[in-house]
């Protein structure tokens, strides 16, 4: 089986993609559409949680509040009774907010939890707007807290997947990065990750992001798979085209650390299916 299981049904752009164009039957058969001519049988949508307004409950920060404009609960019912899509959310880690975020995602039935690090207290590793790197931080001192929150999202026990892995190296060469061997940041991770056995989601979104590269780097893939986590194959698309894309290069790397398996959520329980497209 094939997955792709971090999807979203719109593109990140609040006034253009307004609910009523998106979630529509008819977008999501066009998701599902090429989902088959791909060879992915178990595609489900994972929409950010903070263009919900019931996020606001959680945090309000500014971007979150330009961006909470949809309401949660039909989300939910659309995925549940106008498509076939498996019914996901992705979740941002806000420390000191966990016991709010599981206020929100425990009143719903999703199939599984998307859990991001996108933001480093008020500023984004991943958004030129609110850029991390603008607050003359050493790389060390972003790229140690990043993987501390990391490992923090994964042992908090609110989600089934872990995003993104290495989310912070996406400006590729457009931001310092440190020198070496980058294992040393992956390590302060790794507690967290392999305490909770969380899905560790290889993402082809990387690919098509200044740092060209899957999510995760391989030696920090080898570190999940050698602590025993499971694997969730996931593209991020926010498009119809960009479903699967880059997979030979995510399978390719999959294979190399013998991952065999791919993890599978109905109701937020995880089984494994053997990889192969159908
Ligand atoms: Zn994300
Ligand atoms: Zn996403």
């Amino acid at each position: 089986m094939l997955t792709d299981y971090h999807v979203h049904l719109r593109p990140d752009e609040v006034a253009d993609t307004p609910a009523e164009q998106f979630f529509t039957a008819a977008n999501a058969e066009r998701y599902r559409e090429t989902a088959a001519d791909r060879g992915i049988a178990e595609l489900g949508v994972a929409e950010h949680v903070y263009r919900f307004t019931q996020a606001l409950d959680v945090w309000d920060h500014e971007f979150w509040r330009h961006c909470a404009r949809d309401d949660l609960d039909d989300y939910c019912a659309f995925v549940r009774e106008e498509t076939d899509l498996r019914l996901g959310i992705e979740a941002d880690f806000v420390p000191g907010r966990e016991d709010r975020m599981a206020n929100l995602l425990e009143a719903r039935e999703w199939d599984y939890v998307v859990g991001s690090v996108h933001f480093l207290g008020d500023r984004a590793v991943d958004y030129d707007k609110y850029d991390v790197w603008t607050s003359g931080e050493s790389p060390d001192r972003v790229w140690k807290r990043y993987f501390e929150w990391l490992g923090e999202a994964a042992r908090c026990g609110l989600f089934d997947i872990l995003a993104h892995p290495d989310l912070v190296k996406v400006w590729g060469k457009e931001r310092p990065r440190p020198d070496g061997d980058l294992r040393r940041y992956y390590e302060r991770a790794m507690d967290g990750i392999a305490e909770s056995r969380i899905a560790v989601e290889v993402s082809t979104a990387g690919l098509r992001k200044p740092v060209g590269e899957l999510y995760p780097a391989p030696a920090f893939l080898e570190m999940c798979v050698e602590a025993g986590c499971p694997i969730a194959l996931s593209s991020d698309a926010h498009t119809p085209d960009q479903l699967g894309a880059g997979y030979d290069e995510a399978l390719e790397a999959l294979e190399r650390v013998g991952v065999t398996e791919l993890s599978v959520f109905e109701r937020r329980q995880r089984r494994t299916e053997p990889i192969g497209a159908t």
